[in-house]
């Protein structure tokens, strides 16, 4: 049997059934970019004419030309109708679309309950909807709604389903574990059993997660034969969310050895998990599996130390064969072996016998000792070890700001922040408001800096959380704020410790516009030669 698999991608269509997510045209046109740049064959891009998104999404997605097939989605006819006249299926037929889906259902109960007709009628919709499009041109997809649940109760229905969706043509027949409750046991018997009973159409599988089993239902069924996985980048979806493709493509391809998208496609796999999750404005686990950032990191002593020897000690797979990384996590406990192949990590190659070295050890260690945490902040840390080995010249100074907070009897509170830089040589003044002092500081920031570095316009704040360090002495006390940033590319995040929150949270943030510009810092400045100049600031 072949070991290629087709990869099904219904992002942009069962995902967005997830809570809290909504997707624009536009959102749905970068997403289906990306999908197709990582190598999946098919691209669910919604149901057309259902709403004006998704009809503009259709007429536009042509116009890029993606590698990958448009597949529309729609039901089969309503009973007792003609399928010629169904204005769904004829909106399918019009999208523009190569491929359809088609969802019907093939569990007895469903049938009675919630169509409320009979069995034979049920078959007649999806064999003259199936038909209808494929008289039309259109590749089609059967999606057996129920699939699994439909097998328990009544085999030789379900089984009648699929063939009805086979003699009418259909391409590939998808069971569906819609509600989500199979075991993968139950997957792997019943696929075995469906395996060789379909003679032209193909098989393939379509699951959800509310028993946390998608992924694992999706391998077995897989194993029994199954040719196309239909699922969802980060596992997106309504509840629990479907099958999530960032872990079923990795674990088909690297542990099974079946052939899903070309290797070097698979290094996109972390980027293109979190572009997505990135566009569609939902947070990734940090744990979540292959893609996290979490996924390869390590802290403590004895496994950091096997790591160095032999990253196998303590890694599955290479970080790299899925464009992730192997993080080396610094804590106070951990001490100097971690920083300096946190360094390394980083490129910087620190001599543990120089002076500059022990300077920068001893200020981490002392920064520690005054509450900060590098373990959570990255970009801080790296912004630390850059600083020692002399690689930064600052873009720009900080000089002052000031906060105003004001709130009068039956109106909202305003918050206005006013910050004082030098960039390049040139003192700039802005103020700015916003729907917390947080906020309108970083407001101000980004008003001062973005004139003179445009490509601060693709960052935003993601997250924001204060730590109160001593709570014994809470008035006293001081705190912790923790920023994390992202553009379309990373995430990054900051720290800031003051007994002012305002205070702490402006060095998190004056951090985090650091990082950012770390990039064109290490590339652009040159001894004491700035040349921003190009960017329209004259040097004094
Ligand atoms: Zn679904």
């Amino acid at each position: 049997m072949s070991r290629v698999i087709s990869i099904f991608d219904t992002t942009l269509r069962d995902g967005t059934q997830g809570e809290g997510i909504s997707l624009s045209a536009d959102d749905k046109l970068k997403i289906a970019k990306k999908l197709n740049e990582l190598g999946v064959h098919y691209i669910e891009g919604g149901i057309p004419g259902s709403n004006s998104k998704d009809i503009e999404f259709f007429k536009r997605v042509q116009e890029l030309r993606l590698d990958a097939k448009i597949v529309a989605f729609g039901s089969t006819r309503r009973k007792d109708s003609v399928a010629a006249q169904d204005a769904n299926l004829q909106r399918i037929l019009e999208s523009g679309a190569q491929v359809a889906t088609l969802v019907g259902k093939s569990w007895d109960f469903h049938v009675h309950t919630a169509l409320q007709t009979t069995l034979d009628e049920n078959l007649a919709m999806i064999y003259d909807s199936i038909a209808f499009l494929k008289q039309g041109g259109m590749e089609v997809i059967f999606d057996a709604e129920h699939f699994f649940d439909g097998f328990k109760h009544n085999p030789e229905y379900a089984a009648a389903v699929m063939k009805k969706a086979e003699e009418a043509g259909a391409d590939w027949v998808v069971m569906c574990d819609t509600n989500g409750g199979t075991m993968p046991h139950e997957v792997h018997d019943i696929v075995t059993k469906l395996t060789g009973q379909l003679t032209t159409a193909h098989l393939g599988v379509h699951t959800h997660n509310d028993c946390e089993l998608a992924v694992a239902n999706t391998l077995s069924a897989v194993q029994a034969g199954a040719r196309q996985v239909q699922g969802t980048i980060n596992g997106l979806g309504e509840r629990c969310g479907n099958a999530n493709l960032c872990s079923v493509i990795p674990n088909l391809q690297l542990k099974l050895g079946y052939d899903c998208i070309p290797e070097e496609r698979l290094k996109q796999l972390t980027n293109t998990a979190r572009y997505i999750s990135e566009v569609a404005n939902v947070n990734m686990p940090v744990n979540q599996p292959y893609v996290g950032n979490a996924s390869f990191a390590h802290k403590g002593g004895i496994h950091v130390s096997a790591i160095m020897r032999d990253s196998r000690t303590y890694e599955h797979i290479a970080p790299e064969l899925v464009g992730n990384k192997q993080r080396i996590l610094v804590s106070e406990l951990a001490g100097q072996s971690n920083i300096l192949s946190k360094a390394k990590d980083m490129g910087i190659e620190l001599d543990p016998t120089s002076p500059d070295t022990r300077g920068v050890i001893d200020r981490i260690k002392d920064l520690e000792h005054q509450g900060y945490q590098f373990e959570g902040a990255d970009a801080s840390l790296e912004l630390l070890i850059r600083e020692a080995s002399g690689e930064i010249k600052e873009l720009f100074a900080f000089e002052s700001f000031k906060m105003l907070v004001e709130k009068s009897a039956g109106r909202p509170t305003v918050s206005e922040a006013f910050v004082k830089l030098n960039v390049g040589g040139t003192s700039v003044y802005t103020a700015a408001e916003g729907n917390g002092p947080v906020n309108a500081l970083d407001n101000a920031l980004r008003k001062a800096l973005v004139q003179y570095f445009p490509s601060l316009r693709e960052m935003h704040l993601s997250d924001y959380k204060v730590r109160v360090l001593d709570e014994n002495d809470a008035t006293a006390a001081k705190v912790r704020v923790l920023i994390e940033s992202k553009n379309y590319e990373h995430a990054w995040s900051t720290v800031g410790v003051s007994g002012n929150v305002i205070e702490a949270s402006w060095e998190a943030l004056v951090d985090s516009f650091r990082h950012a510009l770390l990039a064109e810092e290490l590339t652009e400045v040159e001894d004491g030669d700035l040349s921003i100049n190009k960017r329209g600031i004259v040097n004094h």
